[in-house]
């Protein structure tokens, strides 16, 4: 299964292209590659990742031609929202049509909506919110991979079980060539076309080995690299950067300083959300956001955690529940309920409907086998697969029993496939 359609370029001015999928244009960010028009692509994340040739394009073109636009008509028909007479009664229903006639969300909306309890009530908030991830995406829905090369950490994060406060677990660290073979398998044999390489914060791995790393990806492969080895510093970004990596996954788990600094002893938010925008500076995708339930935490700071991602240009939104995990300081602190994190969901939505792409993170699917689906039916637009090898996944313990740690990686291809097709998704990334 492949993980983009090849698009044609249809103009180029300097470094933007404009590319033709279908009939849809869409622009991509062309830093690397000899076009000219009439030329076939892959984009990803809105940056041109590789040239593929005429005839490879076509085949790839006409095997999918008809299963694109089916999709499309089962998405359409799923997400259409025609709320009846005593709907439109409702004030989630006043909310949408602002949102939808192209007005902000205020906060008191998002609060009213934050705080919905009555199942018609969210059942209005959900479809409206799936309406309006039809109405500005489609159907895509980006499939990302990632590996996670090291458990070793020295910081302090009292949520996860992988800090350097758990004495209790084994570590491991993947060598170069482990995860240059994982990579490749990844890309050569299962057709991803982005890629996170996260990391535990492991001082073992130099910024200088992980430059080299992510080099020797981008001479390999054509992949988008996210990186997501927590606060490398500005000079590491701008390495990383000019290694080719183009997106940065790094939570800034929670917009509220006092909620941080009780959680992370000795380490301040304003250097997280420092670095966070300097990434954007530079160019870097950005895949930020937070933990749904960590203690003391209000809905007013859920919404300003949205309100914060916003404010980083978040290109893909990342909030997943807080689970305890019975090796930490939080062992004790229960996970917020399922419809809470729906709600954020939904909610990032109504806030930035246009812009975002939104994650259902594997902590959602861990809380709910039925994440994915009622995930994507709220208003997400992304998946993420865990394309580590199996040996070390259940020891990436960043909390228990994660959501596909023992699914190989074809059996979570078969699987998310299903589920797209069934929701009328296409695993594709065209960009805006
Ligand atoms: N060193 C990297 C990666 C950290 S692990 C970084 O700092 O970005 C990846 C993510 O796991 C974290 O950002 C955190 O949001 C999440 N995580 C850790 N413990 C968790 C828990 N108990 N429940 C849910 N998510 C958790």
């Amino acid at each position: 299964m492949c993980y983009a359609i090849p698009g044609k370029v249809e103009a180029i001015n300097q470094k933007i292209v404009t590319v033709d999928y279908y009939g849809e244009k869409k622009k991509a960010i062309n830093e690397f590659h000899e076009l000219s028009v009439g030329d076939y692509i892959y984009a990803q994340g809105g940056y041109v990742i590789a040239k593929v040739s005429p005839h490879q394009a076509q085949e790839v073109l006409t095997a999918w031609q008809e299963l694109f636009f089916k999709l499309q008509e089962i998405d359409e028909e799923k997400s259409r929202f025609l709320p009846d007479k005593k709907a439109r009664e409702n004030k989630v229903v006043a909310i949408f049509d602002r949102v939808n006639n192209g007005h902000q969300a205020t906060r008191d909306d998002l609060r009213y909506l934050l705080a919905l309890k009555k199942r018609a009530d969210l059942e209005l908030f959900f479809k409206a919110a799936n309406f309006l991830r039809q109405k500005y995406h489609k159907n895509a829905c980006c499939v990302h991979g990632i590996i996670e090369i090291s458990n070793y950490c020295t910081r302090n994060c009292y949520y996860c079980g992988i800090s350097c406060l758990n004495k209790n677990i084994k570590r491991y660290r993947m060598s170069k060539k482990e995860i240059l073979d994982s990579v490749e398998e990844a890309v050569v044999k299962y057709g991803f076309k982005a890629l996170v390489l996260q990391s535990a914060e492991d001082k073992d791995y130099s910024i200088d080995d992980l430059v080299d790393i992510v080099k020797t990806i981008k001479e390999r492969h054509a992949v988008l690299v996210f990186v997501s080895f927590g606060e490398i510093g500005k000079r590491g970004l701008e390495k990383l950067f000019e290694a080719g990596s183009r997106g940065l996954l790094m939570r800034f788990e929670t917009s509220n300083p006092k909620i941080y600094e009780a959680l992370h002893p000795g380490y301040s938010l304003e250097s997280r959300i420092e670095e966070l925008k300097y990434a954007y500076k530079l160019g870097y995708l950005i895949i930020t956001g937070g933990l749904i339930g960590l203690p003391g935490q209000t809905d007013e700071d859920i919404i300003n955690d949205i309100y914060l991602a916003k404010d980083l240009n978040t290109d893909m939104y990342s909030f997943s529940p807080f689970i305890p995990h019975p090796d930490t300081p939080l062992a004790k602190n229960p996970p917020p309920d399922e419809e809470k994190v729906l709600k954020t969901l939904a909610l990032v939505r109504f806030t930035v409907p246009k812009e975002a792409k939104i994650l259902v993170t594997t902590g959602f699917e861990t809380l709910s086998p039925s994440a994915r689906k009622e995930g994507l039916a709220s208003g997400a637009s992304s998946v993420m697969l865990n394309v580590t090898p199996l040996k070390y996944r259940p020891l990436y313990s960043i909390y228990p029993a994660r959501a596909h740690e023992k699914d190989s990686i074809d059996a979570q291809i078969q699987e998310t496939i299903e589920l797209l097709k069934s929701l009328g998704r296409a695993p594709t990334d065209l960009g805006i």
